[in-house]
C-alpha cells in the first residue's frame, strides 16, 4: 500500500512537471454571457433599465490571441465631451485582436443619453451627473445603475482602467493626463503615474494626493482605485467641439498607453518629461450674470494678474477675477453665463516655462 501511494506520488509529480512544459492553451474571454476567443473582438450592446428609463452602453471587447493584462477604456460618461467619443471609436476600427497581447474592454459612449440630448455634464433621464455617483446603486435612478454597471461589469474585469474626458461644452481646456496619489497606497500610485506620464502629455496633475481614499469613490476612475486596480485620467478637448486635433491626440495616447502596459507591440517614441501639477486652484464665482474671461487655458499666469471679471445681468461691473498663484491656467469657463458657485478657472501651480 505503502509502495502503491508512493508510486502515485511520484506519477503526480511527474504530470505535474510535465503538464508545466506545455503552454495552456490562452482562454476565451467571458462577457455579458458570451466567449471571446482569442484573436477575435466582440460589439455589445449592454442595458440598463431602472422601470422608467432604458439606458445603453456600447461596448467592443478585443481578446489578444496572447496573454497579458485587461485594459478598460472607458469614454463619453460625460456625453457633451466629443474628443474621447470620437477617439473610441477610431480606436475599435484600429485595434486587431490577432496583434494584442491581453483583453482590452473599450467602452465607446458611457452616457449615450447625455450625447443624444447634447446634455452638458448629466444624463437628461435623471439629471445626473454619471461621474458624481459612483460606484452607482444596483437599483438607483438609471444613472446610477449605469454607474453600477460601469464599476461590475467593466472596471471590476480590468487590471488597469483609463477614463477619457475633454472640456465640456462652457470649458476651455488645456489636454493633460492625471493619476491619483494615495500615500497608503503607494505601488497603485505609481503605477497610475507611469501610466499617465506614459500617454505623453506635457502636463500631468496628480489628484488625491492625501493620506488614504476614505470616501465613496464618486469618480469612475477613482472606482479603480478604490478596488486596488491602476488608473489614470485623459482631459483632451474643449468647448464641447469635436475638433480632429484633439481627437487625434487621444487616439495618440491610447496606443501610447497600450504599448506602456505590453498590449500592442512597439517601443513608446520618445515624449519631453511632462511637468507634474501636485496643486490645483479652483476660483468659483461670487456672483451670477456674466463673465468675460482674458486668458485662454494653457496660458501661465501669475499671481495678482487680472484674468477677467463678471458683470450683473445689465452689464454692470461686480468685481474683476485675479490670479491667486503663479501656474497654467488648465481648465477654465471661457462661455459668457455664469452662476454664483461655477467655477472660473481650475489653475495648477506651476513655474513659469523657460
Ligand atoms: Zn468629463
Amino acid at each position: 500500500m505503502l509502495i502503491l501511494l508512493r508510486f502515485c506520488l511520484l506519477l503526480t509529480g511527474f504530470l505535474v512537471v510535465n503538464t508545466s512544459l506545455v503552454a495552456a492553451p490562452r482562454k476565451p474571454f467571458q462577457f455579458n454571457g458570451k466567449s471571446i476567443a482569442p484573436g477575435q473582438k466582440l460589439a455589445v450592446l449592454l442595458s440598463v433599465i431602472d422601470g422608467r428609463d432604458t439606458a445603453v452602453v456600447p461596448v467592443t471587447v478585443f481578446q489578444g490571441r496572447k496573454p497579458g493584462p485587461v485594459l478598460g477604456i472607458i469614454a463619453g460618461v460625460h456625453g457633451y465631451e466629443y474628443p474621447p467619443i470620437l477617439a473610441a471609436q477610431q480606436l475599435a476600427r484600429e485595434l486587431d485582436p490577432t496583434q494584442l497581447s491581453g483583453t482590452v474592454i473599450l467602452v465607446h459612449l458611457a452616457n449615450v443619453s447625455g450625447f443624444l440630448g447634447r446634455s452638458v455634464n448629466v444624463n437628461p433621464q435623471d439629471n445626473k451627473n454619471l461621474n458624481r455617483v459612483f460606484p452607482g446603486k444596483a437599483n438607483g435612478t438609471v444613472t446610477e445603475r449605469l454607474a453600477w454597471l460601469l464599476s461590475n461589469d467593466i472596471i471590476g474585469r480590468c487590471n488597469y482602467v483609463v477614463d477619457v474626458h475633454a472640456g465640456d461644452a462652457p470649458e476651455d481646456l488645456r489636454p493633460y493626463a492625471g493619476y491619483y496619489n494615495y500615500f497608503d497606497t503607494p505601488e497603485l500610485s505609481e503605477k497610475g503615474r507611469q501610466m499617465a506620464v506614459a500617454m505623453g502629455f506635457p502636463y500631468v496633475i496628480q489628484f488625491g494626493n492625501e493620506p488614504t481614499l476614505k470616501a465613496e469613490s464618486v469618480y469612475c476612475s477613482r472606482e479603480a482605485i478604490k478596488r486596488g486596480i491602476p488608473a489614470a485620467d485623459i482631459e483632451c478637448g474643449r468647448l464641447g467641439m469635436p475638433e480632429a486635433e484633439n481627437v487625434a491626440l487621444i487616439g495618440q495616447a491610447l496606443h501610447r498607453l497600450l504599448v506602456h502596459l505590453r498590449i500592442e507591440e512597439g517601443t513608446l517614441p520618445a515624449a519631453p518629461a511632462p511637468y507634474l501639477v501636485t496643486r490645483r486652484v479652483s476660483i468659483d464665482s461670487q456672483h451670477t450674470g456674466f463673465f468675460f474671461p482674458q486668458v485662454k487655458a494653457g496660458e501661465f499666469i501669475y499671481k495678482g494678474r487680472k484674468l477677467g471679471y463678471v458683470t450683473d445681468l445689465f452689464g454692470n461691473h461686480l468685481t474683476d477675477v485675479v490670479a491667486p498663484i503663479n501656474g497654467v491656467v488648465l481648465l477654465m469657463t471661457a462661455t459668457p453665463p455664469i452662476n454664483k458657485g461655477d467655477n472660473l478657472f481650475t489653475i495648477g501651480e506651476a513655474p513659469r516655462p523657460e
